[in-house]
């Protein structure tokens, strides 16, 4: 076995152990990443040489040695941080985001930051100013968005783990489009501190890796209390801590009734019937919760907020501050207008002018005003559902990954297919994105579903669903 294709966990028992060196372990990653990137298209910028020097820190933490790569939107000091847009220029940020200060400091090794989905708005990392990335199992197919590129990454081996954001399903989509296990946090688990803001009050941090056990490990290091996040906060203490002595035995795993009526491509269907086969065999209760505010409003309140948002935290970049920027402009309104015109994608621009729309005074209290209190519904019929169940299990998206080029030029249809993920952020909920097999070599995702704070919990119920399901493999990267 070669060293990229250990796990997070095998890897610090080896390095632990001396049975390898963390040089070693650099030198396969960076292997793997030679070989495989041609195809695959995941990084924005390596930084090989920072890895390196980084290498010759005296390190005595737990992931001491460990390359990883982080999503573009996360600020690293002094490394080229671009949230996939032309806007940000070569923007190098004067300070870490406070998850990947943590995982520095605990002696990870950045090998780069990875392609996205600009400024984390898309769902197949397609709409990134540097080219689309490919998936590892299958090049001709997208592999997700927006946090495409860090799926990719832990899919083909390069690192065994990373880091992405998810404001309405970029972390738990990818995630299984690529065969890998990615988690999103409850809001204000993981800081936010130094991530670039796309709608902040959905935004959030969180983990993708090879198996659960590895995402225990992350969430005990990045899941801290941050007080540069004024919305990172703590109702009790999380422990992360791996066991294999876990149990659902007794526990209440709901399906959405009102998601009955929806189709789901044959590979998912069967993916949610083996898997509720599997919890009840380990002695769950499968249930139905009704959550019909979500199901017929979530997509349309998620767009009309997330746009909101949007519009407002991309009022920054304007030329002036930082980034991309035009010398020659006769005016202050020329520069705008040549610096965000030339600076953003379409995708970008088209949800900015929707979120001006949305807010604009005149008819800010019939949508924008309006789908916050949608909002509350949603968060009240989740809470309500939690009262009944534990968890809830459903699919992350209707379909496998499309093929690059073949996905719905419809937007509002690519918005429809965040149906399945969108909910747990406007709730604020940790969602777990698992393995359950491979349908025709392409792996099949579904997704779990907490109440809010209970990641640890869903983490546990994870490992059962892992042990009987089986731990991906390493895609082959196309090779
Ligand atoms: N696809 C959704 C959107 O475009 C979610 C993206 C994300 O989670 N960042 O808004």
């Amino acid at each position: 076995m070669e060293l990229y294709e250990l796990n997070l966990f095998m890897l610090t028992e080896g390095l632990k152990e001396k049975k390898f060196s963390p040089a070693e372990v650099f030198e396969s990653c960076k292997n793997r990443i030679d070989k495989c990137e041609k195809n695959i298209h995941a990084f924005i910028t390596r930084t090989d040489e920072i890895a390196k020097s980084q290498l010759n820190e005296n390190n005595s933490g737990i992931f001491a040695g460990i390359p990883t790569v982080l999503k573009d939107n996360l600020c690293t000091k002094g490394i080229r941080t671009t949230a996939a847009s032309k806007i940000l220029g070569d923007w190098k940020p004067p300070y870490d985001a406070t998850a990947w200060k943590d995982l520095r400091e605990a002696g990870a090794i950045l090998m780069g930051k990875v392609n996205m989905d600009e400024f984390a708005m898309g769902n197949t990392c397609g709409n990134s100013a540097f080219g689309a990335t490919h998936n590892p199992n299958d090049i001709s197919r997208v592999p997700g968005g927006s946090s495409g590129g860090s799926a990719a990454a832990v899919s083909a081996g390069y690192v065994p783990f990373a880091l992405g954001s998810d404001t309405g399903g970029s972390i738990r989509q990818p995630a299984s489009y690529c065969g890998v296990y990615g988690l999103k946090p409850t809001y204000g688990m993981v800081s936010r501190y130094g991530l670039i803001s796309y709608g902040s009050s959905l935004d959030q941090i969180g983990p993708f890796a090879r198996t659960i056990r590895d995402l225990q490990m992350l969430m005990s290091v990045i899941g801290q209390y941050d007080p540069m996040d004024s919305s990172c906060f703590r109702e009790k203490n999380h422990d992360f801590t791996h066991s294999e002595d876990v149990s659902v035995k007794g526990k209440k795993i709901a399906l959405v009734k009102e998601f009955q009526d929806f189709t789901l491509d044959a590979p998912i269907y069967e993916a949610m019937k083996r898997t509720q086969k599997v919890l009840e065999d380990e002695g769950a209760i499968i249930t139905e919760v009704s959550l019909p505010t979500v199901a017929r409003y979530a997509v349309a309140c998620y767009y009309a907020l997330a746009m909101s948002e949007a519009h407002t935290n991309l009022e920054r970049y304007d030329g002036v501050r930082l980034g991309y920027t035009v010398k020659d402009a006769t005016g202050i309104k020329e520069m705008f207008e040549r610096v965000r015109s030339y600076g953003f994608g379409s995708e970008v621009k088209s949800r900015i002018i929707a979120g001006t729309c949305l807010t604009e005074p005149s008819r800010c209290e019939e949508y924008y005003v309006a789908a916050t209190k949608v909002r509350t519904l949603i968060a009240q019929e989740f809470a309500r559902a939690f009262g009944e169940a534990d968890f809830i299990l459903q699919p992350v998206t209707p379909s496998l990954p499309p093929k690059i080029g073949e996905v719905d030029e419809d937007e509002l249809k690519g918005y429809e297919t965040d149906l399945y993920t969108l909910p747990v952020n406007l709730a604020g909920l940790p969602g777990l994105s698992f393995f359950t097999g491979y349908s025709d070599n392409l792996p099949v995702g579904l997704q779990l579903i907490g109440s809010r704070w209970s990641d640890a919990e869903l983490l546990n119920t994870g490992i059962i669903l892992e042990r009987h399901l089986g731990t991906p493999k390493i895609a082959n990267g196309g090779e």
